[in-house]
């Protein structure tokens, strides 16, 4: 339930944080650590990226890896232990031409001294009308939420990165057969990950191919999905009963749209190798100011970096 404008009250931090992915939760222990007590706001997907991922065997410290959810969760714990407070609310808007920095979200009203932004990226979808039309009945950028779904069924995965394999080969844990479309014939991601997809039997692969449209209806499911040959032109119609996204993301920047400088994607541009945006006692840190690394332990690390560069400028106020 959003509480209603004049119900909400108006609460000071030294530190607010807005995000709890690896970037903030990381900003949280640190600024906690160093005795600022942060207020932490989850957003729309607490935890970040990582709650929708399964087994991460690349965030160092876990030989035997560790799933995503944990990770989170326990860096989450470990921020609290110092002093972080994290709450389920979602920053809806930002005044950023005053100081104290104002903060709205959809229960409260907070004044900070400093905004560590940790906001992260989402899927990016296709931008077909189909597309939006059956998300949830067939179509879906989440493996891990929605795999189960599609148990014995033949399925397609769009894209060529990291992602798309990783999907690919999650889902061959449910369906029959997963078909990869890629819009080149060469893929995208690293070469580990594509050596595994090619060696899984149950994955099939369509080069050159990007989808134009998704045939089906909410009421009876995807039946196929209509594809464009990107080298010849040649429209098809491949039979597939679920269509799942995974062609990159999109930084969650649009509440800072106006005050905060962007590059064309969206993502925040910060000075570095500092985490500071354009904006004084403003820091960004994790997907959202990072188009090209995005990985949970680049996330931590820049977020460490906006709770030092964060605590250095308060002190720096205060002289
Ligand atoms: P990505 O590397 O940007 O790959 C996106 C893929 O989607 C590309 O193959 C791209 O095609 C395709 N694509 C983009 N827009 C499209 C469109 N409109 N229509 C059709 N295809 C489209 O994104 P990602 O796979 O999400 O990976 C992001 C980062 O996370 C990478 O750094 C990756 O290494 C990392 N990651 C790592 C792991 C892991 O190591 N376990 C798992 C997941 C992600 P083109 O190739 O033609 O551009």
């Amino acid at each position: 339930m959003t509480t209603s404008d004049e119900e909400k009250s108006t609460e000071h931090h030294e530190i607010l944080i807005l995000g709890t992915g690896p970037a903030g939760l990381t900003a949280a222990l640190y600024t906690a650590r160093a005795g600022l007590a942060p207020l932490v706001l989850d957003g729309n997907q607490p935890g970040g990226q990582l709650t929708i991922t399964t087994d991460v065997e690349n965030y160092p410290g876990f030989p035997e890896g560790i799933l995503g959810p944990q990770l989170v969760d326990d860096m989450r714990q470990q921020s609290e232990r110092f002093g972080a407070q994290t709450r389920f609310e979602q920053g809806t808007s930002v005044d950023l031409s005053v100081h104290p920095f104002r903060v709205t979200s959809d229960e409260n009203e907070y004044t900070c001294d400093a905004l560590i932004i940790s906001t992260g990226a989402r899927a990016k979808l296709l931008g077909i009308e189909s597309e939006t039309k059956l998300m949830g009945y067939g179509v879906s950028a989440c493996a891990t939420c929605d795999g189960f779904f599609f148990k014995e069924k033949e399925i397609v995965v769009v894209g060529g990165g990291d992602s798309a394999m990783e999907e690919a080969m999650y889902l061959t844990k449910f369906a029959s057969k997963v078909t990869v479309i890629h819009r080149r014939e060469e893929l995208r991601a690293s070469k580990i990950m594509q050596e595994r997809a090619m060696k899984n039997p149950k994955i099939e692969w369509k080069w050159n191919s990007q989808v134009l449209e998704v045939l089906g209806s909410q009421k009876d499911g995807v039946h196929g999905v209509k594809l464009e040959d990107t080298v010849t032109g040649e429209i098809s119609e491949f039979p597939t009963q679920g269509m799942f996204l995974a062609i990159g993301h999109i930084p969650n920047t649009a509440i800072f749209e106006g005050q905060l400088d962007m590059d064309d994607a969206g993502y925040l541009v910060v000075d570095h190798p500092s985490t500071r945006t354009n904006k004084p006692g403003v820091f960004a840190a994790g997907d959202v100011m990072d188009p090209s690394y995005r990985q949970a332990v680049t996330a931590a690390g820049t977020g460490c970096a906006a709770a030092i560069d964060a605590e250095r400028w308060l002190e720096e106020e205060k002289a």
